[in-house]
């Protein structure tokens, strides 16, 4: 049962942490983020050219020094930070390309009025003995001032150009980010999109006093749904459960595919009692709809859900207020599927048998 993974994630996690951690120590790597970011997953062994860096390092007997920890972070995962840089350097020239427009729009405006006033003067002149010769030098300013205009206009026309390139670059840049972020399977966030917002709700319930809830939904005997109908059958029930979770939860949060046939809500400002109304709707609709397969029509019976709901507490790790809701769907597998269990706070509240 995958349900069972967000535990023994939460398990893994604190082994390869402290697994990575003890390496820091035994190497004399000063703890910081960046550093921590490169030993936890030369812990996790998954990326196997960073772990030969590090292991080929080792063998050396070189030490891992400030510039040496530096220049790994730089080599194995510059490729975010090159977008970040991208895309504050692409606001960055968006404003200066704005500013230079500004003064050159200011100086076209001075440029005409002053054209205004020599045409002016021109007339003036007309009335005055003499005013030929001076006609002609006048006439010479305005022709230049023209000339002046007419560039300082080009000026600005290349100008709003760079700049609209500018933006459709940031543009890209935006929707790489958000593409990243996203299930490309059910269209809704992924998991690193779920860690970033629990990261700034958890930032956000902590510096201001406010609620947050966290729903985690599984699809029940999915396994068995599976090798009945096929992957691909699966696939589309994994689509309208993860549009089912999105347009129900509306503005009121957010819905993350958080790995397999798992789903995470995140509900600020919603205290356990609005959490738990929003986690019946969606279990509801998802049992109540009769699914069919997409191409020929054909009835492939009901699919249900599970959910397990927690309130953040001020102030705890995540891996807590994740792990209070893994356990509260545990509940409501062993209690039959299909419900909606709350967090456990002494006596087990177990909501909608169905
Ligand atoms: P339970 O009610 O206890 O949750 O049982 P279960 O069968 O849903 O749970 P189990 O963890 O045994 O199986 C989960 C299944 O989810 C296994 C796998 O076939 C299916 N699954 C996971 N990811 C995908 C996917 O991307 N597409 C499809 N079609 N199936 C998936
Ligand atoms: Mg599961
Ligand atoms: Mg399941």
């Amino acid at each position: 049962m995958t349900f069972l993974n967000v535990k023994k994630d939460v398990a893994y996690i604190r082994d390869i942490s402290d697994k990575a951690l003890d390496l820091m120590s035994q190497y004399n790597v000063v703890p910081s983020p960046a550093n921590y970011e490169v030993w936890y997953d030369y812990a996790c062994e998954e990326n196997m050219s960073l772990n030969k860096a590090i292991d080929e390092m080792i063998r050396k007997r070189k030490s891992f020094t400030a510039i040496a920890c530096k220049n790994l972070h730089e080599k194995f995962y510059s490729n975010n930070q090159e977008q970040h840089a991208v895309v504050s350097t692409g606001q960055g020239l968006q404003d200066e390309l704005a500013k230079i427009a500004k003064t050159v729009g200011d100086v076209n405006k001075g440029t005409a009025k002053y054209g205004l006033s020599l045409n002016e003067s021109m007339l003036n002149i007309d009335n005055i003995p003499g005013g030929a010769a001076l006609k002609t030098i006048i006439s010479g300013i305005m022709k230049e001032t023209k000339e002046q205009a007419d560039s300082n206009s080009r000026a600005q026309e290349q100008l709003k150009e760079s700049a609209k390139t500018v933006q459709k670059l940031q543009a890209t840049l935006e929707t790489v980010r958000q593409e990243g972020l996203t299930d490309m399977l059910t269209n809704i966030g992924n998991r690193k999109y779920f860690e970033e917002t629990l990261k700034t709700s958890m930032n956000t319930a902590n510096n201001e006093g406010s609620e947050l809830c966290m729903v985690i939904g599984d699809i029940d005997h999915f396994k068995k749904f599976n090798d009945t109908w096929g992957h691909h059958v699966g696939d589309q029930v994994l689509k309208a459960v993860a549009h089912t979770l999105k347009t129900r939860v509306g503005d009121m949060g957010s819905a993350a595919r958080y790995g397999g046939e798992e789903f995470v809500i995140l509900l600020p400002n919603s205290d356990i009692e609005a959490a738990r109304d929003l986690s019946e709707t969606i279990r509801k609709a998802i049992s109540s709809r009769s699914m069919k397969r997409k191409s020929t029509g054909e009835s492939i019976g009901k699919i249900t859900c599970s959910f397990g709901l927690a309130q953040y507490r001020q102030n705890e790790h995540r891996n807590d207020f994740l792990e209070r809701a893994d356990a509260a769907l545990y509940r409501s597998k062993s209690n039959g599927r299909n419900r909606v269990t709350l967090e456990d706070d002494g006596s087990s509240k177990v909501v909608n048998i169905a």
